[in-house]
């Protein structure tokens, strides 16, 4: 007879404490405070069975998001599979970012300049009668970001995009159950866009350079290589975003990326060389400049 409480001390061997317990979690399918509160549950063999098997699985070094099939981002619950980058906690700076330029969020949704207000304003959104703000996610992968933002900014109309069909189901599933409105599109960045212009751009593109030893470590091994690598310097997919932006900026209109640790002044070069304004960095928790914006003039 094996308790959870023993069932989990077993697993400490292999693993720390709180995956063990996310582990057990996702088995039973309950929450950690109900594992917490039920030290004295008896497992049955079909759950020792399985929980011994994601332990095993974990030990050998698949991410427990995968595992598990979600990660928490931005307070909400988003699942995953392996068609889709693990959302980071570094990326949520890139939202509280895109919700501070207030696209989307006030009563006014647009930037302040006369130009950006006078050319949102011939978009009155017919039912409220107010301005509705343009927002595209490059590369949404699970959607983490254009879900969050299209909860959070309510007046805006969020559009996602990812090459991959895969990753756009992901991203579809999770927008069902949290109730968020956007539209998805399966495009190569801007590809399938031409012609439309947005008030907000935002990407967590993929940014390891090719040859990283990283990739070769830890939960990237398993990650999708589309959404980790660009190129010999990680710059491709950057390159090609920032190029193509201001063709799909509308006057006013604000570009954040997400980029590494070691590309803040490649990006700022690359900002400032495609004609965008106002360029500004943001540094992440962990002190590293992680995410760079302009806007279009
Ligand atoms: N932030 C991720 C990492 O370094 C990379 C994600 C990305 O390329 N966008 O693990």
């Amino acid at each position: 007879m094996t308790t959870l409480a023993a069932a989990l001390a077993a697993a400490r061997a292999k693993l720390p404490a709180s995956e063990a317990r996310l582990l057990l979690g996702r088995v039973l399918d309950r929450p950690a405070a109900w594992l917490i509160a039920h030290d004295e549950w008896v497992l049955d063999a079909a759950a020792l069975l399985s929980f011994a098997s994601l332990v095993a699985r974990r030990a050998g070094g698949e991410p427990v998001a995968y595992l598990v099939g979600n990660r928490e981002f931005f307070g909400r619950e988003f699942a995953v599979s392996s068609a889709v980058l693990i959302p980071r906690p570094e990326t949520e700076l890139l939202v509280e970012i895109a919700l501070n330029t207030g696209v989307g969020v006030g009563s006014l949704c647009v930037p302040g300049n006369p130009l950006a207000r006078r050319e949102a304003e011939s978009r009155v959104c017919r039912d409220r009668g107010q301005v509705t703000a343009r927002i595209l996610d490059l590369g949404t992968g699970s959607g983490c970001i254009a879900i969050t933002l299209a909860l959070e900014a309510g007046q805006a109309q969020v559009s996602a995009v990812d090459a991959s069909a895969a990753a756009l189901e992901v991203a579809r599933k999770n927008a069902e159950r949290l109730g968020a409105q956007l539209r998805l599109l399966q495009s190569d960045w801007f590809d399938e866009l031409a012609g439309e212009c947005f008030d907000l751009i935002v990407a967590n593109p993929p940014y390891i350079a090719a040859a990283d030893p990283h990739l070769a470590a830890g939960d990237l091994r398993y990650e999708p290589p589309a959404a980790l690598c660009s190129g010999a310097d990680g710059l491709d997919a950057i390159r090609r975003i920032i190029a193509a932006a201001p063709a799909h900026l509308a006057p006013g209109g604000q570009l954040w990326l997400e980029h590494g640790y070691d590309q803040a002044e490649a990006v700022r070069e690359l900002l400032a060389a495609a004609g965008l304004l106002g360029i500004e960095q943001h540094r992440d928790l962990a002190g590293i400049v992680r995410v760079s914006g302009g806007r279009a003039k």
